[in-house]
């Protein structure tokens, strides 16, 4: 089953994917995979451009994937645009999009699922149960459907990115990880197709969990003491107007173990919960 918009091949189940796929490896191309949920921004699209520019030919997948939102979580009302998104892919000149629906990724009898374990806890393992689980399933299925040479992520989900460096090393999955940095509006608020929930007075707000998270990254640089800094950027986005922090914390870039001291690739995360969005962001110690 193949559909077709101008120059964008559209497919919607594994064995149409893998021909395609097929057809292109046959003329020895290099293949990238960049996985999403859909509602498509400028974030996805720079996934793309670097897929692009690391690969011969790009494959850019989108499914809602119902197993990482927990029960209160808000997969009905997850955005959608399929034929925004198509366009947007068409005019990047992206190879091949593949749709698969709940169905095709989850069969009748479906009952594996993928575990990576120290990495998915804390942080955002710690409110969302079983929301990594979900992400290494499907990020695993996609990745076995596909085989691409590559695979792309984005920063701005950083525990997301990861897991599935854990997962594709612990499983010997042949291909390369690749983590593109986080694209932000001018103020520095991550783009995510989560802000379209943010009222004009919450999108005034946002930005604010960037800005703490820098402070405290520029803080820990300069030697303060690291839970103080964290404490204090929580006090300041809830005195902002954000109903509740998750977390902000200080971690390891490579293991997401906790930070005893400032050194070489440390990140700072924090998660935040402001109107009806839930924000994440992180950013590097300099
Ligand atoms: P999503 O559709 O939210 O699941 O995101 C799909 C991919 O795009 C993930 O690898 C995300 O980390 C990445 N992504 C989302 N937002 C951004 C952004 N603002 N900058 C860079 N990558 C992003």
């Amino acid at each position: 089953m193949t559909e077709s918009v101008p120059s964008l091949k559209i497919v919607r189940d594994v064995a149409s994917l893998r021909r395609r796929v097929q057809g292109l490896r046959s003329s020895n191309q290099m293949i990238a995979l960049v996985p999403t949920m859909g509602a498509l921004h400028a974030g996805h699209m720079a996934l793309v451009e670097r897929a692009k520019a690391l690969a011969d030919k790009v494959v850019v997948t989108i499914f809602v994937n119902p197993t990482q939102f927990g029960p209160d979580e808000d997969l009905a009302a997850y955005p959608r645009q399929e034929s925004e998104d198509w366009t947007l892919l068409a005019a990047a000149d992206v190879d091949v999009l593949y749709m698969p629906d709940a169905l095709a990724m989850y069969p009748e009898h479906f009952q594996t699922e993928i575990r990576v374990s120290d990495v998915s806890q804390g942080l955002c393992g710690a409110h969302r149960a079983g929301h990594f689980d979900g992400v290494a399933t499907v990020v695993a299925k996609l990745l076995l459907q596909a085989s691409p040479d590559i695979a792309l992520f984005g920063e701005k989900d950083f525990q997301q990115l990861t897991v599935i460096k854990r997962l594709v090393a612990d499983l010997d999955i042949p291909v390369d990880i690749v983590g593109v940095p986080t694209v932000r509006e001018d103020d520095g608020l991550a783009l995510s197709s989560r802000n379209a929930y943010l009222t004009e007075e919450e999108r005034a707000i946002a930005p604010i969990l960037h800005r703490e998270l820098t402070v405290v990254a520029i803080d820990i640089a300069e030697g303060a003491d690291i839970k103080v800094c964290c404490a204090r950027a929580v006090d300041t986005l809830l005195a902002a107007g954000f109903s509740a922090v998750d977390y902000v914390e200080a971690r390891e870039a490579l293991t997401l173990s906790s930070l005893m001291a400032h050194g070489p690739d440390a990140r700072v995360l924090g998660a935040a919960q402001l109107g009806g969005a839930r924000l994440i962001d992180n950013v590097p110690v300099p």
